[in-house]
């Protein structure tokens, strides 16, 4: 039997077992349905559904590997064609999704081959560093640490931006756990549903600080003098001094450091050596809101810019701005499960947030693990791919693997590792 027709009676048991559990998103009947089948890598979609028992129905009696439903309205979701279908708005979705970013613990476990050279090595790098090709085949994995980025991520995008600068309310936020390496959240508020593509798209280049004007926050150099931000300017002023005044408190070494980074600040030795002398007059003018007289010797503007830019990329979110500003989008439906993986997406109200742990969650109401059988049931697994990172799965450690090596493991592990494709069964 082919390992996907396993993973697929297995899903079924789980949408069979589990349909009290799975939530009915708000304004059902108007939302548009898909799904994506063990069978083919193709998205069914234009679907729409009477009530959550049609749903469930479908679930169990087709188990989809993947299932999603819209973040916008529609007069009659089922309708084949977009103009068909009476558009009434859109949620406002924002994704936050570690693919799409860098995190140093990728160093360790995201693996890349050069399909071209035949080169492989670890880490996310924008190119073949052999040959230069820009197609390099990824097996990403996940770990607490990139979680957890993601996870803080979407803690700040909440407290330090849709809260205080936009004045959205936390009733009207949906989190959910992806079932992989990421969070999304929904807002649900009727002007927003109001919203154009152009103008979600205003609302994300706010959120990630993407081509923000220090100019027109104030910052500028007059007279040869350079004018700073005041800390007086709630939004992105308030933000930027923030962190420079938190980098500025740092030991000397510590600084030095992050200046140097060539994933931060990547200044030169020069700048570097001026910044550190003229640390604690920069903290004191900061303090002191003397906003005129932000003097640093050798830092000009472009120096200056080149600074601010990184403090920028590191208050910003990383949203993956497609999903926002498409309002024809599907999102992971909450409940369901996630063909790459075996984990449940899992909602989230903000407060559960915090202590939310999704490779090892202790509350089994939120535990996307939902394979974790009493019994320590195992299974005996070949692995197909060349390598396979060391996971941490529920306070266990698995692997490294390579490739042909012949494993046995607890059942939810081996779910995860066929969902991933890394091993079959034998
Ligand atoms: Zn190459
Ligand atoms: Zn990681």
């Amino acid at each position: 039997m082919a390992d996907y027709k396993y993973l697929k009676r297995l899903f079924q048991a789980y949408y069979k077992e589990k349909q009290s559990e799975i939530p009915a998103v708000n304004l059902f009947k108007n939302r548009e349905f898909g799904f994506i089948p063990w069978e083919k890598q193709i998205m069914i979609r234009h679907i729409g559904f009477n009530s959550p028992t049609n749903l469930k129905e479908y679930l169990v009696r087709n188990t989809p590997k993947h299932a999603y439903s819209s973040g916008s309205l529609y007069f009659q979701p089922e309708n084949q064609n977009m103009e068909g279908k009476g558009y009434r708005g859109c949620d406002l979705i924002i994704d936050i999704d570690v693919d799409h970013f860098y995190t140093p613990c990728k160093d360790d476990h995201d693996i890349w081959y050069c399909k071209e050279c035949g080169k492989s090595g670890k880490g996310m790098p924008e190119k073949c560093p052999g040959c230069g090709k820009l197609k390099l085949k990824t097996l990403n994995w996940i770990c607490e640490d990139c979680l957890n980025v993601a996870k803080n991520q979407i803690i700040r995008l909440i407290y330090d931006f849709l809260l205080p600068d936009f004045g959205m309310e936390i009733a009207e936020m949906k989190i959910a756990f992806s079932g992989h390496r990421g969070y999304h959240l929904k807002i649900e508020n009727d002007a927003i549903r109001t919203l154009s593509s152009d103008e979600r798209r205003e609302i994300v280049d706010y959120i990630t600080g993407e081509n923000i004007s220090f100019e027109s926050l104030g910052f500028q150099e007059r007279s040869g003098r350079i004018y700073g931000f005041s800390r007086e300017n709630i939004g992105w002023s308030q933000k930027i001094i923030r962190k420079i005044e938190e980098l500025l408190r740092k030991p000397k070494s510590e600084i030095e450091n992050l200046l140097s980074n060539s994933r931060m600040f990547k200044l030169n030795q020069n700048h570097i050596q001026s910044f550190l002398n003229y640390k604690e007059d920069l903290l004191s003018i900061i303090l002191n809101d003397q906003k005129n007289n932000w003097a640093i010797e050798g830092f000009g503007l472009t120096i200056w810019h080149k600074f601010l830019k990184a403090i920028v990329k590191q208050i910003g979110i990383e949203v993956d701005v497609p999903v926002s500003v498409d309002i024809h989008r599907l999102i992971r439906y909450p409940g369901s499960l996630h063909g790459k993986t075996g984990f449940k997406v899992q909602e989230l109200h903000p407060d559960e947030l915090d202590d939310f742990n999704p490779l090892d969650e202790v509350q089994e109401r939120l535990d996307p693990i939902v394979f974790k059988s009493e019994k320590e049931i195992t299974q005996k697994l070949e692995i197909i791919e060349p390598e396979v990172p060391v996971t941490k799965l529920k306070g266990e450690h698995y692997g490294p693997y390579m490739k042909g090596e012949i494993i046995e493991v607890p059942n939810h592990f081996a779910v995860f590792l066929l969902c991933k494709g890394v091993a079959k069964t034998v």
